[in-house]
């Protein structure tokens, strides 16, 4: 399927692995030219090249930390008036609902809500002043069910998802959409490691936790983040301007609900 964006230009944040990476690879295979970010230079400017590389597209690689804002201001100036943007950052850490003062909430608030929404109000005015924008949020399962060992990503990312809820309703009459993907647990390097608290708290290896993980899962597997990246791609494509304010969950049915 032509997504009908190609020339388009998207900026993907916390792209250098992982989810981020999976929906830049997927945008790129559909033509957009990019920005990509993430903290440390050089895994970020390799996975820039091998992209630009890959798919013949323009990729600026800006390395900084989108949740600061300095390091944001410097992603804003290098990308300028963009079509596209798909906010994500690092997850907030594990723990028990007691560990957790007021600075650690402060962080996951930064971190998980007020970083995306600091980037929609500076990039989604310029997308409805030209009639057509999309913004994809990563966020997590987390919004729908409560992962018990995540309260800081329970508490924090549900508040992007009550700013969205509103938001997207308020700039869809622009060509604006803005919707939020859910991942369920996809192979990535943050996986491992929280495969590796599991693992130490129970005393078994690493690819024990991941059996038990999987035994939850219907789909009998991990998500892979190029399946989660064209998802993300569909999402910003030309067809999907009638998809406002949703929750898309990517979990290979480990979230048992009805609707
Ligand atoms: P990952 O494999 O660890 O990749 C994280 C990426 O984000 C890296 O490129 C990292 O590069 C970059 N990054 C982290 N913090 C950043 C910051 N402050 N500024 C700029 N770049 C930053 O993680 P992932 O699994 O793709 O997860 C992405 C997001 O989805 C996380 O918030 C995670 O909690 C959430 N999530 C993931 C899953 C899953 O199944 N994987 C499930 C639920 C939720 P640098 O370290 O160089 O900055």
């Amino acid at each position: 399927m032509d997504l009908k964006i190609a020339g388009k230009r998207a900026l993907v944040c916390a792209s250098s692995k992982g989810l981020g990476r999976g929906c830049a690879e997927a945008l790129a295979e559909a033509g957009c030219t990019l920005v990509m970010n993430a903290r440390s230079a050089g895994p970020l400017e390799a996975a820039a090249q091998e992209i630009a590389e890959t798919h013949g597209v323009e990729v600026t690689a800006v390395p900084a930390d989108i949740v600061d804002p300095e390091g944001r201001a410097a992603v804003l100036e290098a990308a300028g008036e963009v079509d596209i943007l798909v906010t994500n950052a690092g997850g907030p850490p594990a723990g028990y609902w007691t560990d957790w003062d007021r600075g650690d909430f402060i962080d996951a608030l930064d971190q998980s809500m007020l970083a995306p929404i600091a980037l929609m109000q500076a990039l989604v005015p310029g997308m409805m002043a030209r009639g057509w924008g999309r913004v994809v949020n990563i966020t997590s399962r987390s919004v729908k069910t409560p992962l018990l060992p995540l309260g800081l990503s329970n508490a924090a990312r549900s508040g992007l998802t009550g700013f969205v809820a509103g938001t997207s309703r308020q700039v869809a009459g622009s060509g604006v959409t803005i919707n939020n993907l859910l991942p369920g647990v996809h192979d990535t390097d943050r996986i491992d490691e929280l495969d590796d608290v599991v693992a130490a708290r129970e005393g078994i290896g690493r690819d024990a936790a991941r059996e038990q993980r999987i035994a939850g899962i219907p789909a009998g597997r991990y998500g892979d983040p190029g399946e989660f990246g064209r998802m993300c791609a569909f999402l910003c494509s030309a067809h999907a301007g009638y998809i406002v304010g949703q929750n898309i969950l990517l979990d290979g049915g480990e979230t048992f609900s009805t609707i």
